[in-house]
């Protein structure tokens, strides 16, 4: 078999064309920002793309306005997303950030619900997903033609979609990393994909890694997936009637007690900071 897959991802900044993450043809290639704009991901956010210093392990290299973003994403993919999910994503993280301002940040709010409509927040993501790491579709072909169709998606076996709260002001789009665990579980969590944005912070992670996040308290958000678009308003106490954990460090950061493995070819790693 012919391997066919995508550039170095070193170059999602900079290049102009290559294979889109969602269809897998080769175009130009639009501005994805992860998450949508609609979500407070706009000009005034930073971006810098990380690097390997000399001596002093990784690094942000210069720092950007204009939002978190890569060229993942033909024209066509990137506006059918846009259409369908940014809208709902925004509604979404508007809301609980607003609850979060003034709310408890372990029981979910009984007097005013927070709503969201799961399929179109959670499909968001993942098209954001598909457009960091191109590599999801080559590995998961399936995964990548259901969202080229539109409405639900079921995720090929081996594969979750976590989800937890992440208060702070820095950001980060992370490609495919597997960090070791250092703590004496010999664990170690395996992604996919990373996107981390306040309020929110989401993983494609492989179920066999999985449970490190489950013991950490994130919300299985898989079968959010499985929602049709016109499903508008859940209480999100439904999807998630435990709460949602609230994280205060960023999954795979190299402040967590984790040895992280990435090859700089193949995953982007982009950290933000919120102003
Ligand atoms: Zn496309």
């Amino acid at each position: 078999m012919t391997y066919r897959g995508p550039v170095a991802a070193g170059l999602l900044l900079n290049r102009k064309s290559g294979q889109c993450g969602v269809c897998g043809e080769n175009r130009a290639l639009t501005k994805t920002h992860v998450p949508p704009q609609a979500a407070g991901n706009t000009g005034p956010v930073e971006r810098a793309d990380v690097m390997n210093g000399a001596d002093s392990g990784v690094v942000a290299g210069k720092w950007y306005i204009g939002g978190m973003w890569v060229r993942g994403l033909c024209a066509e993919c990137n506006s059918f997303a846009g259409a369908q999910y940014d809208t709902a994503y925004g509604d979404f993280a508007t809301r609980l950030w607003q609850w979060l301002q003034v709310g408890t940040r372990v029981a979910l709010p009984s007097t005013q619900p927070v709503s969201l409509a799961p399929g179109r927040v959670s499909r968001a993501i993942l098209s954001g997903m598909l457009g960091i790491s191109p590599h999801v579709r080559v590995l998961h072909p399936s995964l990548a033609d259901q969202m080229y169709k539109g409405g639900p998606v079921a995720l090929p076996g081996g594969l979750s979609l976590r989800v937890a709260i992440y208060p702070g002001k820095a950001a980060m789009l992370a490609g495919p990393m597997l960090t070791g665990l250092l703590d004496g579980s010999s664990g170690a969590i395996n992604t996919l994909a990373t996107v981390t944005f306040r309020p929110l912070s989401w993983a494609l992670v492989t179920t066999d890694t999985d449970d490190m996040l489950a013991a950490r308290g994130w919300i299985d958000a898989t079968d959010w997936l499985r929602y049709e678009d016109d499903r508008e308003a859940h209480d999100l106490r439904w999807l998630a009637p435990h709460g949602l954990p609230v994280v205060h460090t960023i999954l795979h950061s190299p402040s967590n007690d984790g040895m992280q493995l990435y090859s700089k070819d193949i995953a982007p790693l982009m950290r933000g900071r919120i102003p």
